[in-house]
Order: structure tokens, then C-alpha cells, then sequence
């Protein structure tokens, strides 16, 4: 865990919504961002069940449009945390792999990981409903071959993150492999 950031653990006694039995423990860690804002984390744990939830505070609004980027170079890397708004646009293109920001788009918080996740789930389905002899399935299985290595830490990428707006964040393991490039706001 990064020196910056604060946690502290509350127990509380409701019950836990999915097995109605386990108590449900709050975390709660405050961030500072790399660029002086303040983030708030709050993260909803079953003692009984796997049941977890995550809760994202932003305690000052970071409005900087940028395009923010970091290199994985290793497993560590992967824990990276990242807060994506609903204008952010996310990248690998290493990889050949986005997520577009849009209307149906909500703010995520996840790290390097759980992006990556997102991404085998997604190109999986897309593989699903291709015909057998479709010449598109050796690409695609070569993007899944390279997910499945980047999961493990054993293949270099660059994750982008491109927001107009300002609001999403990348909150690097290692500062010397993050860079902030700001950009004008689009009105
Ligand atoms: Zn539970």
C-alpha cells in the first residue's frame, strides 16, 4: 500500500444484503492523488460471503483534461489503481483495445488488473459469436494470448487514459512510470 494513502477500518452491524447473515466491515482509505486532490474509498466487505462492494468519494474534483498514461512493465504494476469518469477513454494500444466514453458509460474504479479482466471478458464474448472459420479468430485469439500474459506481468503495455473533462484518475504503483499531459478543455 502506498505511503499516501490513509486507511482506517469501521465495523459495522448491519447485515449483509446477499447471505443475510455475515456483518458487513467497512475500509475506508483516503487518497492523495498524485496531483494534490483527495480521494475517498470506501470498501464494503462480508466477513461470511464473498459479497464486496467499492464506493468512490472524490473529496476534490480534479478538473484537469489530460491524457494520462502508464507504462506496465512488471506484475506490481498491475495494481495501478485506476478511476475511470464516464468521459474517460481507456486504452491499450499495444493491444489494439478501448473502451469508448458514452452516454451508458459509468465511472469505474478498478486497478490495471481488473481493466484487463474487462477486456478478456469483452474480446471472449466478441469470439463467441464468430463463425468457426472466421479468418477473424487468430487475431483474436492472438489479443488473448497477449491479455493472458499481460495478466500475468510477463507482457509490457501502455494503459491511456484520455479524459476532455478531467475527473478520472490513475493512481500509479511506481510515480516514475505515470505521465499527465494536459490538454485544452473542450467546451
Ligand atoms: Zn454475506
Amino acid at each position: 500500500m502506498s505511503e499516501k494513502a490513509k486507511n482506517s477500518e469501521k465495523h459495522f452491524s448491519f447485515n449483509c444484503p446477499a447471505c443475510k447473515q455475515g456483518k458487513i466491515k467497512i475500509k475506508k482509505t483516503t487518497y492523495d492523488l498524485p496531483d494534490g486532490d483527495k480521494m475517498l474509498i470506501l470498501k464494503f466487505e462480508c466477513n461470511v460471503c464473498n459479497f464486496h462492494n467499492n464506493d468512490i468519494i472524490p473529496l476534490t474534483t480534479n478538473m484537469n483534461p489530460g491524457i494520462m498514461s502508464l507504462k506496465v512493465t512488471e506484475e506490481e504494476d498491475l495494481k495501478s489503481k485506476i478511476y475511470r469518469s464516464p468521459l474517460g477513454k481507456l486504452e491499450i494500444p499495444e493491444l489494439e483495445l478501448k473502451v469508448e466514453p458514452g452516454p451508458g458509460a459509468d465511472f469505474y474504479y478498478t486497478n490495471v488488473e481488473g481493466i484487463l479482466f474487462r477486456f478478456e471478458a469483452a474480446v471472449s464474448i466478441y469470439r463467441k459469436n464468430l463463425e468457426e472459420k472466421d479468418p477473424q479468430i487468430e487475431e483474436i485469439d492472438d489479443i488473448l494470448n497477449k491479455l493472458k500474459k499481460a495478466m500475468e506481468g510477463k507482457c509490457n503495455f501502455t494503459l491511456k487514459l484520455t479524459d476532455p473533462q478531467g475527473g478520472s484518475y490513475i493512481i500509479p504503483h511506481d510515480e516514475s512510470k505515470y505521465t499527465f499531459e494536459r490538454i485544452e478543455k473542450i467546451e
